[in-house]
């Protein structure tokens, strides 16, 4: 299965950070979980797959074991849907037919302050955590004989992990353009592994978010680029629930993001995060909401060629 025409490409970071005059933020266990995701989890990716394939009864049973084993992995949420060309990139290709996203919950008492150094190392911890799950679960369908394909939530995957999330049952598009899960919230990441095993598939939820997103602007309003959108934008497609989508203005928000400790603000103060997290969270005593830190944006960013970057509005230029 190809992308389809109309899939943005894949996000190229590189051109990103060299339009903007490089990568700037440096923080030691930041780096050293970068190398650890390219230069070790990476050359675990591929694997031999066993000559005989286990069949299960039947999808239900597929699924359900599937999913106990995401868990055991280190999976706060699993969700199975069918990709179809619109969830690929353009330009790439995979044979497998379906995608179990994960997803792992990011720690609340480390965005206690928004951007910061803490939320940094958070915001790349979960991605190698992550990436433990998927590849675990990868070996394991290979240990089963089906064959399975690692979509890591830091790189270059093939697929994009929000239309697969929202498929999958995760939750729903906020303004921010996050999904944010019904018990969850915005507070967690997803990768996936995509196979050709057949299961029983999960479907989009409706929790009244979206609607609920149409009328509360706590993200827009402490967005310091701002780049989150008033209203839906008709020419960024549609969400699993027909909805136009929310669009975030990439050019303001990337470069205050590669500037400011990966920024995040829009996660942490979403009024979905739940406030019961905030008191004795794992042990600590948190905030019922984060102390906010905006510094003066840079300049927009539109440097990369219109057709290898995705679709963006330009929020109030
Ligand atoms: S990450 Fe920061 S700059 Fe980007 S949309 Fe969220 S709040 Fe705005
Ligand atoms: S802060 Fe409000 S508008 Fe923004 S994503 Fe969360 S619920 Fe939606």
């Amino acid at each position: 299965m190809i992308g389809s025409e109309n899939s943005p490409p894949p996000f190229n970071w590189n051109a990103w950070y060299e339009g903007i005059g490089g990568r700037t933020i440096s923080i030691d266990e930041v780096n050293e979980t970068m190398w650890k995701i390219h230069g070790e989890q990476e050359t675990r990716f591929h694997g031999e797959v066993a000559a005989e394939k286990h069949l299960f009864a039947t999808p239900e049973e597929a699924s359900t074991t599937v999913k106990q084993k995401a868990k055991e992995f280190g999976a706060d949420i699993v969700g199975i849907c069918a990709i179809e060309p619109s969830d690929i990139y353009r330009g790439r290709e995979i044979t497998e037919q379906f995608a179990i996203a994960v997803g792992q919950r990011m720690k609340w008492r480390e965005f206690q302050v928004v951007p910061s150094v803490a939320s940094a190392i958070e915001c790349m911890r979960i991605y190698y955590t992550l990436g433990e799950t998927v590849i675990r679960l990868a070996d394991w369908l290979r240990s089963i004989g089906w064959r399975c394909q690692v979509e890591h939530p830091l790189g270059d995957s093939d697929l994009m992990h929000i239309p697969i999330g929202l498929k999958a049952g995760f939750g729903e598009l906020g303004r921010h353009g996050s999904i944010i899960h019904p018990e969850l919230g915005p507070l967690f990441r997803m990768g996936s592994v995509i196979t050709t095993m057949p299961m029983a598939l999960d479907r989009p939820v409706d929790a009244g978010i979206a609607e609920f997103c149409d009328r509360c602007r706590a993200c827009r309003k402490f967005c310091p680029a701002d780049a989150i959108p008033d209203e839906r934008s008709p020419e960024a497609g549609k969400d699993h629930l027909g909805n136009d989508r929310y669009k975030i203005d990439t050019g303001r928000c990337f470069p205050y993001f590669a500037r400011n400790y990966y920024c995040s603000i829009c996660l942490p103060v979403c009024a979905y995060n739940h406030k019961e997290w905030a008191k004795d969270f794992e042990g600590f005593q948190t905030k019922l909401f984060p102390e906010v830190v905006m510094e003066e944006p840079p300049d927009p960013f539109d440097g990369v060629a219109r057709e290898e970057k995705h679709y963006y509005p330009e929020n109030r230029r």
